[in-house]
């Protein structure tokens, strides 16, 4: 295996770079083309527009992309999905069928020497496949020898605690509850889920300041708002119909403000497809303001905007400070108001980059506004002091009194369509008491206390053998990582790894002694238990629970669904608990009904997830209330520490393409950066390009020394960039062999992919 690995990883020739400028604006014909071409190349028009239609509709499929919520109210007849929503459908509807003839044609060892973005289009999986220990070639198992399979491995461990059950986060809130039941009832909190990957420094963050580990705002905020900060974060690409919610915002009057180190074309400008005078190319200009602040320090910046407002306090007190929201709603104001004191100024605006001029008119513009909103994704949340920033940000609301009012607070974007939802169903290897108890008192059994691994602690129990099992709902666990050499070496060494996947992806190709791939439904399939036309539901970036119903004929009859396959395996374990599986797996409105009795804010889940936009979830910071152990929102205090450079280093982050979602590589153009046709790319500043004696199109070698050890990325172009100084950025995941698994944030583990050290070589 480490031979195609090393293929894969270092490939000797490129597929013919070409760089243009980059876009200035998102959207707009161009968008639309692009998806039409899509859907043609991949589906076909009719199919395609025809689950289209269904898309993000009420009652119809929800977008098993990002997890931006739909409006409450009127949805777009033309269509309330973007682009990168049609690339997400177009790739699970592929009628490209994988079944046992085409894994007898190809080797394991061929296939890994594809690249993600050819291995992803290979197609979706028609049956369940096995790969026995030491064969070259995946063959056709049943599913009952699968089922049987697992369940002896698992019962064979020495303890449940050498099994991983992964979660991400497309798996629908019934199949992620009845997972976590199953693999509490099994014995083990080994529930590691991407959202320790992505959102996990915010959950920490929000949990300690705020009392719940969600943002606190509804799309209706956004028409409400006076500002709107967003902060590490690529709507354009990642959220796209979060666009029409910020034109919406700007014609009412707020103003944008934009923290990023790349120019992205998606915070410049919008030209909404939806509207006429796209044809006539008329776009609405998004960022008022656009900070390109050097990588990782967005908590410098806040402290010393922060600082400026405290200042203007001082000079005019109450008409800056929300004084009567902190009296009443707050603690630890004095504690935080001496804390700026003791900070410099003039250091904090040096770390950023950014002249204090432009820093103080952000300044003036908050001081004088009320109902602030900041945004934020992975671009706050992937590095070592992502939690600290995270609390900086809410300092700055609380200062304002801007949390729990209408348009204002908190918004952390989630990645993936149910990532939230999973959480909420328990996906947690470090679950609350009350949800354990929870679980003891509807379920009459005893669930482990003992806390689990997350993904990062998942691999390094894998690597030293304290993991023997990995069992992975959905997910491309190995190609989503960090330290894809140390991954690949963790999974390698378990005795068996599963995968319930949709599509092939890396994850089958780098594997345990054995490996079973678990074909599902698709979120568009139609799923059919005993005649009757079942639904599930997810919830999105704002606590929405909703209905989502797939209208298509599985690819193929061997598919089960994700609620199907936990249910089977769980009655063939031989699991000290009796739980009526069977009934669950042919009827999700029993499962339904197990969540509203085990988790709180479900009551009526059945009638209220019917309801046609679904319903909202119980939200203390929404509406003032923090359950914190004081009731109270907190202030923290947190120490800006810039990463030292050495001379010939620089401090990557490791980015998605326009034509990406997560590690779902849908073509190999970035159309808004003017990047075409390549991944390995590195972009790079042009003055230090010119230090470096590097030019635009140079082959180089990327390497970091972290913890003693050389990593290696070869092969990579580099492209002149707009990006400050020192500042590089490039690709997931085929940069992330790059990334340190020891590289994590404080708190909450996360690997801190978008603040890596490295130094780049020509090849
Ligand atoms: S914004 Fe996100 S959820 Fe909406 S259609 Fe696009 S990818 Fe799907």
């Amino acid at each position: 295996m480490a031979k195609n690995k090393n293929q894969a990883e270092n490939p000797t020739s490129f597929t013919g770079l070409k760089t243009t400028k980059p876009a200035k604006e998102a959207a707009g014909l161009k968008a639309v083309n692009k998806s039409l071409k899509i859907l043609a190349k991949e589906v076909g028009l009719i199919k395609g527009l025809s689950v289209l239609n269904q898309l993000n509709q009420k009652g119809g499929v929800d977008c098993p992309g990002c997890a931006w919520p739909d409006p409450d109210d009127e949805r777009s007849k033309l269509g309330e999905y973007c682009e990168n929503g049609v690339k997400a459908i177009a790739e699970e509807i592929s009628s490209k069928s994988l079944d046992a003839s085409f894994f007898a044609q190809h080797s394991v060892q061929e296939l890994s020497n594809l690249t993600d973005y050819e291995i992803g289009k290979k197609g979706r999986i028609a049956q369940p496949m096995y790969l026995a220990e030491n064969a070259s070639h995946y063959e056709a198992i049943s599913w009952d020898k699968a089922f049987e399979k697992i369940a002896s491995k698992l019962s064979d461990l020495a303890s449940p605690n050498e099994a991983i059950f992964y979660t991400s986060g497309r798996t629908s809130n019934e199949a992620a509850f009845l997972y976590q039941l199953f693999v509490r009832a099994y014995g083990t909190n080994n529930l590691p889920d991407c959202s320790n990957m992505c959102h996990e420094s915010s959950g920490k963050a929000l949990s300690q300041t705020l009392g719940i580990g969600k943002g606190s705002v509804t799309l209706h905020d956004f028409e409400k708002a006076e500002v709107i900060l967003i902060l590490g974060q690529n709507p354009g690409t990642n959220h796209p119909r979060m666009l029409n919610a910020l034109q919406k915002a700007k014609r009412n009057g707020a103003i944008i403000i934009t923290v990023n180190p790349l120019r992205e074309a998606g915070l410049v400008a919008y030209n909404n497809p939806q509207e006429l005078g796209t044809v006539l190319g008329s776009k609405t200009q998004l960022s008022d303001h656009y900070l390109q602040i050097r990588i990782n320090s967005d908590m410098a910046l806040i402290q010393a905007i922060n600082i400026i407002l405290s200042e203007h306090e001082k000079e005019s007190p109450g008409h800056v400070f929300d004084q009567t929201f902190i009296d009443d709603k707050t603690e630890g104001f004095t504690a935080y108001l001496k804390h700026l004191e003791s900070l410099s100024l003039d250091k904090l605006i040096d770390q950023t980059g950014i002249a204090r001029g432009i820093i103080e008119t952000i300044a003036q513009i908050l001081a004088s506004k009320k109902r602030i909103i900041a945004c934020w994704a992975m671009g706050l949340t992937q590095h070592k002091n992502s939690v600290d920033t995270i609390k900086e940000v809410v300092n700055l609301l609380l200062l304002k009194g801007s949390i729990g009012k209408e348009g204002a607070g908190t918004c952390p974007v989630r990645g993936h369509s149910n990532v939230q939802g999973d959480r909420t169903m328990g996906i947690h290897e470090a679950p609350s008491d009350k949800l354990l108890d929870s679980i003891q008192e509807v379920f009459n059994f005893a669930p482990p206390r003992h806390h689990g691994f997350d993904v990062v602690n998942a691999i390094k129990a894998m690597h030293d053998h304290r993991a023997k099992v990995f069992f992975a709902m959905g997910g491309n666990f190995l190609s989503a990582t960090p330290d894809t050499l140390y991954t690949a070496k963790a999974l390698a060494a378990c005795d068996l790894t599963v995968q319930v996947s949709t599509k092939l992806n890396r994850s089958h190709l780098i594997h345990g002694k054995e490996a079973i791939i678990l074909p599902c439904l698709a979120r568009t399939d139609k799923d059919v238990k005993q005649g009757v036309e079942q639904f599930v539901s997810v919830e999105n970036s704002m606590g929405i629970v909703h209905s989502s119903k797939g209208n298509l004929p599985p690819i193929s009859d061997a598919l089960k669904s994700e609620v199907d396959i936990v249910c089977s395996l769980a009655q063939r374990c031989d699991l000290a608990v009796d739980i009526p599986w069977t009934d669950y797996a042919n009827n999700y409105d029993l499962v339904r009904d197990k969540i509203e009795a085990t988790i709180a804010g479900f009551d009526n889940y059945n009638d209220r997830v019917r309801q046609p936009a679904g319903f909202y979830l119980p939200n203390g910071a929404r509406n003032n209330e923090y359950n914190t152990s004081s009731k109270k929102a907190q202030f923290s205090i947190s120490f800006f520490e810039a990463i030292p450079l050495k001379g010939s280093e620089f401090l990557m982050m490791t980015i998605r393409s326009h034509d990406q979602f997560n590690t779902t590589i849908y073509g190999l153009d970035d159309r808004y950066r003017g990047i075409y046709n390549e991944r390995r790319v590195i972009m790079m500043n042009p003055s230090d390009m010119k230090a470096a004696n590097l030019n635009h199109m140079d082959v180089v070698d990327l390497y970091n020394y972290t913890g003693g050890q050389k990593r290696v990325a070869k092969n990579f172009m580099v492209v002149s960039y707009d990006i400050p100084s020192r500042c590089v950025a490039t690709y997931f995941p085929e940069a992330n062999v790059l990334v340190p698994i020891s590289n994590v944030a404080k708190v909450s583990n996360t690997p801190a992919s978008k603040s890596v050290v490295i130094e780049v070589k020509l090849a």
